[in-house]
C-alpha cells in the first residue's frame, strides 16, 4: 500500500476470487463456470469485421443486446441494465442505496461485505439457521439495502418466490436485491415481480448458465427510476461499460436459448447424481439448485479434500471463515468431469478408514 492511498480505503479487505490456475490444466470445479462452451452461434457472430470494428466505441446503450433480453424476458427495456458482470450492478446498487445500512446472511457471496465496506455502510450481518436456510423474518421491515441470493452461495440452497416476496413487500423503504445468478438451475426467478414492486432489483448473468463468465456480462430488472438511478452510476463511471465484442455474444447468445436450457438441464441432472454419490460416501450435502454442491465429511476436512483434489488435478473451492470451513463448494461440471471427480474423492476417503 502506498503512502498516498485514501484513507477511507486503507483497511479494506479486497474480495478474493476463486483461483484461475495457470501451471497445469485442471478440471476445474472451483467457480462455478459453466462445462460447456457457448453456443456455434456465438462464436460465428464474432467475426474480422466485428474485431476491426473494435476501433470504435461501443453502444453506451447497448441497443440490440438490451431489446433481444428485453423479448426474451418479455419486459421493457426501460427496465433492464445492463453492466460488466452482475458485480458491477452489485456495486453500484450498493454504491447507490446503501445509506441506511444493508442487510445480508453471515454465509452468502462474499463481495456484499466487500461492497459495504468499500463504501462506509453500515452490514447488518444475519446468522444463516443451523442448517444454512434463510429465515426471512431477518430480513423483513429493515427498510434498508436487503441483498439475498437466491439461490443462496455458497449453499445452494434457494427461497420459494413467496418467501422472497414477503421480503419484498414488508420492506417499501427500502430497495431490495435479489441476485439471481444460479437461478435458472433449478430456482423461482423473481423478475415478474419488478412490474408490482418499485423497490425490487433482480440481478442475473451470462457467467453461470450461458457459458460466459468471461465475457463479464451482467443485467438488472428493475423499476424504470431504479434503472435511471444506476445509469447515472454508469455514465458517471464507464459509459462504455459493456465492450463490442461482448454485445455481441451476448444478443447471439440469446437467439440459443434451447441451447442454454438443455445445458441447465444437464447441469441439474449431474448434480443430483453427485449428491447422492457424495451422500453415499457419507458426506453432508444440502439441496441445491445451483450448479454447485456444498459438502463435508466427517472423515476428512475441507481444507484437506480441497488440497488432496488439487494435488491430483481437480480444483475445488474451500473458504476459511470459520462456519463453513469443514465444507467444500463443488461446481457441477460435465458428468465426466464428475464421474473422475468421485472417483478420486472416493479413493482420498477411502485411504481414511
Ligand atoms: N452473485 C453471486 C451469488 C455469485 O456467486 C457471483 C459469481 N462470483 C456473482 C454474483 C458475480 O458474477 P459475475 O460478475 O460473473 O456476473
Amino acid at each position: 500500500m502506498s503512502r498516498f492511498l485514501s484513507r477511507k480505503l486503507a483497511g479494506l479487505e479486497a474480495y478474493v476470487p476463486g483461483e484461475q490456475p495457470k501451471d497445469k490444466r485442471y478440471i476445474k470445479l472451483n467457480t462455478n463456470e459453466s462445462p460447456y462452451p457457448p453456443p456455434k452461434n456465438v462464436v460465428e457472430a464474432i467475426g474480422k469485421a466485428e474485431i476491426e470494428d473494435l476501433r470504435l466505441y461501443s453502444d453506451p446503450e447497448c441497443t440490440a443486446l438490451k431489446s433481444a433480453i428485453a423479448e426474451q424476458y418479455g419486459v421493457d427495456t426501460e427496465n433492464i441494465f445492463i453492466s460488466n458482470g452482475s458485480d458491477e450492478i452489485l456495486n453500484f446498487a450498493f454504491m447507490a442505496y446503501g445509506d441506511r445500512g444493508a442487510v445480508f446472511p453471515d454465509i452468502t457471496y462474499g463481495f456484499y461485505s466487500v461492497f459495504a465496506d468499500l463504501y462506509g455502510i453500515n452490514a447488518e450481518v444475519m446468522p444463516l439457521k443451523g442448517d444454512f436456510m434463510v429465515d426471512i423474518n431477518d430480513y423483513c421491515n429493515k427498510n434498508s439495502l436487503v441483498v439475498i441470493a437466491n439461490p443462496n452461495a455458497p449453499t445452494g440452497i434457494a427461497l420459494e418466490l413467496s418467501e422472497v416476496e414477503k421480503i419484498v413487500s414488508s420492506n417499501p423503504d427500502g430497495i431490495v436485491i435479489i441476485d439471481e445468478a444460479y437461478v435458472d438451475f433449478g430456482a423461482e426467478s423473481t423478475v415478474r415481480l419488478t412490474e408490482k414492486y418499485s423497490n425490487l432489483l433482480v440481478v442475473q448473468t451470462y457467467s453461470k448458465s450461458r457459458s460466459m463468465a468471461g465475457a463479464r456480462l451482467g443485467y438488472g430488472f428493475a423499476n424504470e427510476q431504479i434503472i435511471e438511478d444506476l445509469e447515472k452510476i454508469k455514465y458517471s463511471t464507464n459509459p462504455y461499460n459493456i465492450n463490442r465484442l461482448t454485445q455481441i455474444a451476448g444478443t447471439a447468445a440469446i437467439e440459443n436459448q434451447a441451447y442454454f436450457d438443455g445445458n441447465c438441464r444437464k447441469i441439474a441432472e449431474t448434480r443430483e447424481y453427485v449428491k447422492e454419490e457424495l451422500r453415499n460416501l457419507g458426506f453432508t450435502v444440502s439441496d441445491s439448485k445451483a450448479n454447485f454442491l456444498f459438502a463435508k465429511s466427517d472423515k476428512i476436512g475441507g481444507k484437506e479434500l480441497y488440497l488432496s483434489l488439487k494435488e491430483r488435478g481437480i480444483l475445488i473451492r474451500h473458504f476459511e471463515s470459520k462456519r463453513i470451513k469443514d465444507y467444500n463448494r463443488i461446481t457441477v461440471g460435465s458428468r465426466e468431469e464428475m464421474e473422475i471427480f468421485l472417483k478420486n474423492v472416493g479413493e482420498i476417503i477411502g485411504g481414511k478408514v
